[in-house]
């Protein structure tokens, strides 16, 4: 199978489960286990953050964060589409009790700043007080430039807002620009990471913050039942993709640039090649639906994500020539 459904649907290396299974472990919520701790500190080291809380999933470090950013009423501003607001069923609010306030996506990704001023509410009596902004990035596969994010977290200081990062696919972001992490983490008073999607983990994420924040996000992941016992055996994986995972995203970048330019070429199929900055290419065609072409596919082993729209994502587990395979079969479909 060639599954280009998720960066999510990649199997660990063996050399992953070897470190996996030799690792150090202890019980966690014990704070025993070696390996855990080894994970967290190399994480927040690399983005640059006093502390860090490895976690089961980036629903839980993005709950995590909103929880200890907000009290129960508070507001947070959040795209329309982000992950936090709309794939998170609703935890914010449900466990929370945080107050969404969505504002449109732009095509680019990003949040207006004149859309986020305007979604800031006074001080008064009829309003939930504003209290967080929540950024995405990448978001869609698309990019938020430095520029964006100095001026977007800057307007939301100034308001007496804290900044979160879901940084979900941050790593993909710093490789497309070419800078240390660290310079996208800087702007935001907490970084989510995921350590399963294209880094290619088989669980888990870290929230990076101050050490009180974390501190926080501590008591928070063991009351949403998120404490784990010897979850060393899964945070060894964590080490290993940070330690030899990040600069192959270059790879699965130019795999996904290859697939849009030639998809592209096809004359019933568009893509957005302005908006492919990292590992997923979108399709859209007259009929606004991939069902056919997703079952063509299917029956030549290859697997992509027709939902919502048609969507096909690298990483580590697709090469250079299943996409080659790919653009081939596609092709063939659309002659027919
Ligand atoms: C995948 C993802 C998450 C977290 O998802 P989990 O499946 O809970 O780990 C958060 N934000 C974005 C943008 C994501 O793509």
């Amino acid at each position: 199978m060639i599954d280009f459904r998720s960066d999510t649907v990649t199997r660990p290396s063996l050399a992953m489960r070897e470190v996996m299974a030799t690792a150090p472990v202890g019980d966690d919520v014990w704070g025993d286990d070696p390996t855990v701790q080894h994970l967290e500190a190399l994480a927040a080291e690399m983005l640059g953050t006093e502390s860090a809380i490895y976690a089961s999933s980036g629903t839980q470090t993005n709950l995590l964060a909103l929880m200890a950013h907000c009290q129960r009423g508070d507001e947070y501003i959040v795209g329309q589409n982000a992950h936090t607001y709309k794939y998170e069923g609703g935890g914010a609010a449900v466990l929370g009790s945080i107050q969404p306030q969505p504002i449109s996506n732009e095509v680019d990704g990003s949040l207006a700043l004149e859309n986020i001023l305007a979604a800031i509410k006074p001080d008064d009596i009829h309003f939930a007080k504003s209290r967080l902004l929540c950024l995405e990035n990448t978001t869609g596969g698309k990019v938020l430039t430095l520029d964006y994010l100095e001026a977007a977290t800057k307007l939301a200081s100034e308001h007496g807002l804290f900044n979160h990062l879901d940084g979900a696919r941050v790593f993909n972001a710093a490789i497309k620009q070419g800078v240390n992490v660290k310079e996208i983490a800087k702007h935001f008073d907490s970084i989510s990471i995921c350590l399963s999607k294209g880094l290619g983990a088989p669980v888990g994420s870290v929230l990076c913050g101050s050490k009180a924040l974390i501190t926080e996000a501590h008591r928070l992941r063991k009351m949403l039942g998120g404490g784990m016992r010897q979850a060393g055996i899964i945070a060894a994986a964590g080490i290993y993709v940070l330690e030899n995972n990040i600069q192959r995203l270059q790879e699965d970048h130019d795999n996904a640039s290859l697939l849009g330019q030639e998809l592209n070429t096809i004359p019933q199929i568009e893509v957005d090649l302005e908006n492919l900055h990292t590992n997923m290419v979108f399709l859209k065609n007259s009929e606004g639906d991939f069902n056919a072409l997703s079952k063509f596919l299917e029956q030549r082993d290859i697997l992509i994500d027709a939902r919502y729209t048609a969507r096909l994502v690298c990483h580590l587990d697709v090469s250079r020539e299943d996409v080659l395979t790919t653009i081939a079969a596609i092709k063939e479909f659309y002659k027919s």
